[in-house]
């Protein structure tokens, strides 16, 4: 892979209630492998640009709202490999631009603005169709990046993982669920995977995991769930609280965290610690899974 990829260290969490029930914490610090390209989207875009240009193609085009971590890493990652990258980004164009769009029209992007109905409608023949009109021919990377070479690549940094650390919980937030089931696929059963869901409603996220492992491969996996009740209002939504654990977090234990991921799914495993959900003398690895550049926004 030619995209640049820099190890991560690993880090204890001191935290009181975890040193009082007897479990120790670690995190994974993926958000440091890329300065751009980082955390899971590194991992989630390593086999789809290789199967581009593998491909011979010269374009990618994906899909993402307008804050989108994913776009953001398209367009650092494309721009390295020497490739032209679009993004169907939904909504309208607010100016001045965010810090998500505006890096990623610097990276080169060309950014496209669909309605939100239309946007609706991106994985139909006749939308995409249009694109290939107004575009050419390109390499189509989905919406938070999510398919099955997303987990494959997902899959191989989590067997990594577990040749490098002994855990016996990984938690990580879930938006689409696509870095969720590429933990569980490469841990084979080695650590039970609990992922935060990041969106409220998020029980469908459960179907969507259980989805992407039958297609992945047919080989049974070992257990995971999906919390649901520390969305904290919702996607992109906060809480005093949620800011109130990101400086604690920073200024306390020197872990960066984001608003959108990262710090749910800190502020979820104090809770599930204070519930008991963890066994006593057990190790928990958090996965930093990056998106601090959301904090620019
Ligand atoms: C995109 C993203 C996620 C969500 O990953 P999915 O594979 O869509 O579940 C989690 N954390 C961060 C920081 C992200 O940028």
């Amino acid at each position: 892979m030619p995209l640049p990829y820099t190890a991560t260290p690993i880090q204890q969490l001191l935290l009181p209630e975890a040193l009082h029930a007897g479990i120790n914490i670690l995190v994974k610090r993926e958000d440091l492998n890329h300065t751009h390209v980082s955390g899971n989207k590194w991992w989630k875009l390593k086999y789809n640009l290789a199967t581009a240009m593998r491909q011979g193609h010269q374009t990618v085009l994906t899909f993402g709202g307008a804050y989108s971590n994913h776009i953001y890493a398209t367009a650092a990652a494309a721009n390295r490999l020497k490739l032209t990258s679009i993004a169907i980004v939904r909504g309208e164009e607010t100016r001045p631009l965010n810090h998500t769009l505006s890096f990623a029209k610097e990276q080169g992007m060309h950014v496209h603005y669909v309605s939100r109905e239309t946007y609706r409608q991106k994985e139909t023949s006749e939308f995409l169709g249009l694109l290939h009109d107004q575009f050419g021919s390109f390499y189509q990377i989905p919406e938070g990046g999510t398919n099955l070479l997303a987990i494959q690549g997902v899959a191989e940094f989590a067997r990594q993982l577990a040749q490098e650390v002994t855990f016996d919980y990984v938690c990580l937030p879930v938006g689409t669920g696509g870095t969720m089931a590429g933990m569980i696929a490469g841990l084979e059963g080695a650590a039970e995977v609990i992922g935060i869901s990041v969106l409220k409603n998020g029980a469908f996220l459960s179907g969507e995991v259980a989805g992407w492992l039958k297609k992945f491969s047919d080989i049974p996996y070992g257990k995971w769930r999906i919390e649901t009740s520390y969305h904290h209002g919702g996607y992109a939504k906060h809480t005093p609280e949620l800011r109130a654990l990101i400086e604690e977090m920073k200024t306390g234990h020197a872990l960066p965290l984001d608003a959108v991921y990262t710090a749910k799914m800190v502020a979820g495993v104090r809770d599930l610690i204070r519930v008991g959900a963890f066994n006593e003398g057990s190790t928990v690895l958090l996965l930093h899974t990056g998106g601090l550049q959301g904090q620019y926004n």
